[in-house]
């Protein structure tokens, strides 16, 4: 019997060692289920991004990595490096926004004008340029550009600002060399997201703004909210649930989901106006709402005790609540993995995920917020 509880009692020590750190080393990554792409589940696409051999996020033009000691570390191992010029492994010139695709790493050089498509190894090394992205060049000032890969989709998206007419191009292209870049829609249109092989965006048309979904690989397009203005604030993004079928909260309304086919809206579950606001985001098993938020405070009323992670199933059943009252700033959702939801700062800069929780926990009364550090 003294065996057994020796045997348990390092079990436990070993899981408790274990749950603080997100695993990242390789055994892990072979566990990791290979259906899933959590870059799907990241809402500020470029900032973040996630593989099976860790995470990376870049800020003030430096790329860090998630270790398996659970640190953010500067993705370059000179230690004499000021990690300020091309020379460096970690550096990232403007645009600074950073993707990852069957094990590399991919990012945007802008010479003379015109983006590069580059990709490096996931240590930061062997940079190449895969290809120019070869859209209409108008001078810097008067032009934004914005890029989102999903899979192998590029999406890059072009605002023009002219004397009495902004108008917005969305082209797509792949990751391959030799793909042609295509144009989807031009006009006074705004890229909401991309996820999968499907295009979310937002037309504006007769003082009326309609939210699409433009399956890439159909190109039919598919009409989501035709009131778009309205629902906006209280919208906590819209997410592909199964192909053809999206889901979104209302945050004064409820859980929906909609088949993309037949155009059926369906309210799963009626929310509860007087807890939630703020921004949320799926997982493939839950919906993190976290309800504070530097500039909805002030009008949403909510309570100091109520402030915190809301986490429910898909069908908006509640599962768990954690609270933020003894976190400094203000958090929100960054990005989840298999066994982990990480959760950043926004007023921090590096704006690093600095806290994490651990998917097992959810719904056993054992949630805790896990910090996580800033290591070299
Ligand atoms: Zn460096």
């Amino acid at each position: 019997m003294k065996k057994i509880f020796a045997l348990l009692f390092i079990l436990s020590l070993l899981l408790v060692s274990c749950s603080n750190t997100p695993a990242t080393d390789s055994e892990h990554a072979n566990s990791i289920n290979n259906t899933i792409d959590y870059n799907d589940y990241i809402i500020s696409e470029g900032i973040f991004t996630w593989t099976k051999a860790g995470i990376y996020t870049v800020s003030d033009q430096k790329i860090y990595h998630l270790n398996e000691n659970n640190e953010w570390n500067i993705l370059c191992l000179d230690p004499s490096c000021e990690h300020n010029s091309p020379t460096c492994s970690a550096f990232l010139e403007p645009p600074t926004v950073i993707f990852s695709y069957d094990n590399y790493l991919y990012y945007f050089n802008n010479s003379n004008g015109v983006y590069n498509l580059c990709r490096m190894s996931q240590t930061g090394r062997d940079r190449v340029v895969i290809k120019k992205l070869d859209i209409p060049s108008v001078s810097a000032s008067s032009q934004t550009s914005t890029f989102h890969i999903s899979s192998n989709i590029l999406i890059i998206s072009c605002k023009t600002y002219e004397a009495d007419n902004t108008q917005t191009t969305i082209y797509m292209t792949t990751l391959d060399p030799d793909t042609q870049i295509d144009t989807i829609c031009s006009g006074d249109v705004s890229l909401y997201k991309l996820t999968r092989n499907w295009l979310f965006f937002v037309e504006n048309s007769n003082n009326l703004a309609t939210l699409y979904a433009y399956n890439t690989e159909t190109q039919v397009k598919y009409a989501i909210f035709d009131n778009f203005t309205e629902i906006m604030p209280f919208l906590a993004s819209v997410y592909l649930t199964e192909d053809f079928k999206v889901s979104w909260v209302l945050m004064n309304d409820g859980f929906y989901q909609m088949d993309l086919v037949t155009g059926e809206k369906q309210l799963l579950k009626s929310a509860d106006n007087e807890i939630l606001s703020g921004g949320g985001c799926y997982d493939e098993k839950y919906v993190y709402i976290v309800n504070t938020n530097p500039y909805l405070d002030k009008i949403s009323g909510i309570e100091d005790e109520e402030k915190g992670l809301y986490i429910y199933d898909h069908d908006g059943n509640y599962v768990d609540y954690l609270s933020t009252k003894d976190l400094r700033g203000y958090i929100s959702y960054a990005f989840a993995t298999e066994d982990y939801v990480f959760f950043v700062n926004i007023l921090d800069k590096p704006m690093l995920a600095n806290y994490c929780i651990d998917k097992k926990h959810i719904g056993t009364g054992d949630l805790k917020w896990i910090k996580i550090n800033k290591g070299r």
